[in-house]
């Protein structure tokens, strides 16, 4: 029986049944998605985790590869069958080997992200994925779900980390793809296929990634903008003055600082809290002087901002980025929330939100608007906030014709319904409806040519 051979591959520690062990594997942050499966096996080794996926090849059993379970569209969650057998990576979270003169080191695909920085900075080197979940997501779900986070605009997403794969076939076979090469044109670049495939193609076991020398001089500073497009301009301002040193560059609206304040009471706001948009942003410089001040003074005088704070040594910036990271969690602590992780061109920001707000607000007044996130990526986390007051379950009910009111002001402007969480289960008949029909096509043929039975992550983006 499949459920005893798997057992007995991974052995009395590498699986579970139990209710409630279960629970925080089967449900996801927001609780908005839930599932059952039919076990959770916990493989300790790539060996294991191929014996697994051949013998649900062969039994025609479904395989969902679970991270860190911080995806937020139900991509690493199984269906409500209990029929699909739920693969979690978190027991493979060795580092396998760091070499700074070449800068890469290669994982597990378990390790965490947080880990992997800590293992870059142990031998002065700097790994620039950087996201609020870097505690619990792990490499193997950031590269699944090609991952965005604060240092896109300098450093590239975490398909831009990624040097070389190893990768669990859908029929068992073992792909090692561990190569740490910067030119490589021999053939197709097969490890982009699994890159943002979401485990629907197979698992990723280990990833060889690219590292940066440790980053000297890095500034902080939170300013005041008048508009998201006063922030555009702000950040083209930058960008050309200072011949392209910024990391990071984050927009946050006047609503979501008040939610932080309000539950984190720890959270201390050091600009006047008067202006209806900020920037939270980053910038290298490794001659150690205060380039960032002076450039903000000139925004200042040029109009472009209103207010300004550089941080003077790291408490006060990770003080800065705590009240940024902890958007998410004020959010939730406000009520139901619908998210939409789009992107458009840059300099379209100002008009999506507007054009947004106007729709999402027409079809539910009283909806909280909270737009947030890497401006400088043209990526908006368009959330919205239940209408205080009222029932969570009927504003969940309105997900659909909120997402797609939102999802038509997007296609207008050219952009993506999903700039970095992915599809998962969340916006499967979205991608259908904007994505062109050959491009479907396509997609389809390269999931039918390499998992034929279906069996990797069943009912998740195509
Ligand atoms: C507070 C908060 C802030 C966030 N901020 C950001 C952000 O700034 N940028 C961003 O991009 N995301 C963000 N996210 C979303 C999430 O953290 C990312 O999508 C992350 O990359 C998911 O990693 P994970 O390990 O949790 O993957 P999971 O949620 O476990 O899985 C995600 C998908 O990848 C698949 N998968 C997981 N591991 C593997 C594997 N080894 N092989 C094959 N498939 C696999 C799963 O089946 C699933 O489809 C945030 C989430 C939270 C809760």
């Amino acid at each position: 029986m499949l459920v005893d051979d798997l057992k007995s591959i991974v052995g009395p520690e590498g699986w579970t049944t139990d209710p409630g062990d279960l629970q925080p594997h089967l449900t996801e942050w927001r609780d908005i998605w839930t599932g059952k499966t039919l076990v959770m096996v916990s493989p300790a080794s790539t060996r294991e985790v191929a014996s697994i996926v051949r013998e649900c090849h062969k039994a025609g059993t479904g395989v969902v590869p679970q991270g860190g379970n911080t995806g937020l569209c139900g991509g690493a969650i199984p269906d409500q069958s209990g029929n699909q057998v739920l693969l979690s990576l978190s027991r493979m979270n060795a580092v396998r080997s760091v070499s700074p003169n070449d800068h890469s080191l290669v994982v597990d695909a378990g390790c965490t992200l947080a880990s992997i920085q800590e293992a870059a900075q142990q031998v002065d080197r700097f790994f620039p994925l950087s996201l609020a979940a870097e505690g619990s997501c792990q490499i193997g779900g950031n590269l699944s779900t090609n991952a965005g986070g604060i240092n896109v605009l300098r450093y590239g997403t975490a398909r831009a980390q990624a040097l070389g794969l190893e990768v669990v076939l859908p029929d068992g076979t073992i792909w090692d793809g561990l190569r740490s090469l910067r030119k490589d044109t021999s053939g197709y670049d097969l490890k982009q296929l699994f890159i943002g495939a979401e485990g629907t193609l197979g698992v990723i076991t280990a990833a060889c990634l690219r590292l940066y020398p440790s980053v000297k001089g890095l500034q902080t500073a939170l300013v005041s903008v008048d508009s998201p497009d006063g922030a555009v301009a702000l950040l083209a301002d930058l960008r050309h003055r200072m011949s392209d040193q910024l990391q990071a560059f984050e927009l946050i609206p006047d609503r979501a600082i008040r939610y932080v304040l309000r539950h984190f009471p720890s959270a201390r706001f050091p600009l006047e809290p008067t202006s209806p948009w900020y920037v939270l942003m980053e910038s290298i410089n490794s001659d150690g002087n205060e380039q960032l001040e002076h450039q903000l003074l000139a925004c200042l005088d040029a109009g472009l901002i209103s207010d300004a704070i550089v941080a003077k040594n790291k408490g006060e910036a990770d003080a800065l980025w705590g009240i940024r990271h902890a958007i998410s969690e004020a959010q939730k602590k406000e009520g139901a929330s619908l998210k939409h992780d789009i992107s458009v061109p840059v300099g379209t920001i100002g008009d999506f939100i507007r054009a947004a707000d106007v729709a999402v607000t027409r079809h539910l007044p009283g909806v909280r608007v909270v737009a947030f996130g890497h401006v400088g990526d043209g990526n908006v986390h368009y959330n919205l906030s239940q209408p205080a007051g009222t029932d969570p379950a009927s504003f969940l009910a309105q997900g659909e014709a909120l997402a797609s009111l939102v999802y038509e002001v997007v296609a207008g402007l050219g952009g993506s319904i999903s700039a970095e969480h992915g599809i998962g289960q969340a916006k499967r008949a979205h991608l259908l409806q904007y994505r062109s029909a050959t491009e479907i096509h396509l997609m389809r043929t390269i999931k039918a040519a390499l998992d034929p039975e279906n069996i990797m992550n069943p009912g998740k983006v195509i």
